[in-house]
């Protein structure tokens, strides 16, 4: 196989238009080709990419309609001025080369995300149902010479070649990524297995600390080499700066995985150190104080006993909501109710609404979500990224 073909933009223009009477009816319009070799994804990444090179597009999150304001204005995209507003935008990565087919698979593949975007509305999912429709459409209009999934197939991966320099500087990345994570896995008491991968040595502590001080829970940390390769060679590679996990607990390899740590960290998984009891016992008496507020998909009910948690606990359900709201929300008594009388619960839950509705989604920008020309619309949607 003859892989030294390197795409230039004038193929990339030329072969657009072809693919377009070919697979698609001719219906795409104009489009921007640009061949990048720095910049995020460049050291291998990304195959292409799908971009609106315009400013200040911006989508509405509930109707996914895209519109532009100009002045008083809003103008909203449809096919007739899309190009014009949009300035869609194909890039490839010429830090490979390879075959010509696997670098036309991969303009057709972005050709597929133009076409979802090209009447004005923002797919909800970068690969999702809009994508899947014409990617099938387009596949069999082929009959069968590309096939039109979110990632590149390991054939036609086998078609392309990452050249020597930044095969090199990936793997020098990878290693010194590897050589600087800590990988926490918490055991929790309900059977779960929690694993973050992370370089902040600071939220190794914050982890420990609540999950092991507050919570009660098992926590191994660990550094070792074969456990990080392992991970990564699962695909557990992304540090984490802030508090996420991966659920470990249902993965066919967990115990394979269990034996490994308990190699290198010597310490027994899974036995429980013993509960505190006499303060359960004591408090038993008296109904326990929970956090409850009712949110718009149900409600959310907290054991408000552990400040911290708690309040991780409402970051990561309102991501959007400022670190004030969620302390004033902490600190109304009256988002606390006794584990057994359900019966204020309604009006407490009352006027929580009332308190989320204005302090967060009457918010300006809560409605829309701009589109910026760094956006990677060939991985994910805006709404997606949100
Ligand atoms: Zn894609």
């Amino acid at each position: 196989m003859d892989k030294t073909f390197k795409p230039t933009v004038e193929w990339m223009a030329q072969k657009y238009q072809e693919m377009n009477e070919q697979l698609f009816n001719g219906v795409l319009g104009d489009c921007n080709f640009n061949i990048f070799t720095t910049g995020r994804g460049s050291q291998g990444g990304t195959l292409g990419w799908f971009k609106i090179g315009a400013r200040g597009i911006r989508v509405d999150r509930y109707s996914r309609r895209m519109y532009k304001r100009i002045g008083w204005d809003t103008e909203y995209i449809d096919k007739h001025n899309f190009v014009n507003l949009c300035w869609p935008t194909i890039e490839l990565n010429g830090n490979y080369s390879g075959t010509e087919h696997g670098f036309i698979a991969t303009l057709v593949h972005e050709m597929c995300h133009y076409y979802t975007y090209m009447n004005g509305y923002c797919p909800k999912q970068g690969h999702g149902t809009e994508f899947k429709q014409i990617g099938s459409i387009v596949s069999s209009r082929s009959n069968g010479l590309f096939t039109i999934q979110r990632l590149a197939t390991a054939e036609e991966m086998n078609e392309l070649e990452l050249n020597d320099e930044m095969k090199a500087k990936r793997a020098n990345r990878l290693a010194n990524k590897k050589a600087s994570v800590t990988a926490v896995i918490v055991f929790t008491q309900e059977g779960k297995v929690k694993l973050t991968i992370t370089s902040n040595q600071s939220l190794v502590n914050l982890i420990t600390k609540t999950e092991e001080g507050e919570k009660n829970e098992k926590v191994v940390s660990t550094n070792d080499a074969n456990i990080i390769d392992y991970l990564f060679n699962k695909g557990y590679r992304i540090n984490m700066r802030t508090w996420r996990y991966w659920s470990l607990e249902d993965k066919p390899w967990i115990n394979e995985f269990k034996n490994m740590l308990l190699e290198t960290s010597g310490e027994t998984l899974g036995v429980r150190r013993p509960q505190p009891q006499p303060q359960v016992q004591s408090q038993q008496k008296e109904p326990r104080r929970i956090f409850s507020i009712k949110t718009s998909t149900g409600s959310f009910e907290y054991d408000g006993s552990v400040y911290n948690s708690l309040f991780k606990a409402l970051r990561e359900r309102f991501p959007k909501m400022s670190d004030d709201t969620i302390k004033k929300i902490m600190n109304n008594p009256n988002n606390y109710k006794m584990e057994e009388s359900r019966k204020t619960a309604k009006s407490i839950i009352r006027e929580v609404i009332d308190e989320l509705m204005n302090n967060e989604f009457k918010g300006a920008d809560n409605d829309s979500v701009e589109i910026t020309p760094d956006m990677n619309l060939g991985k994910f949607s805006p709404l997606e990224v949100e």
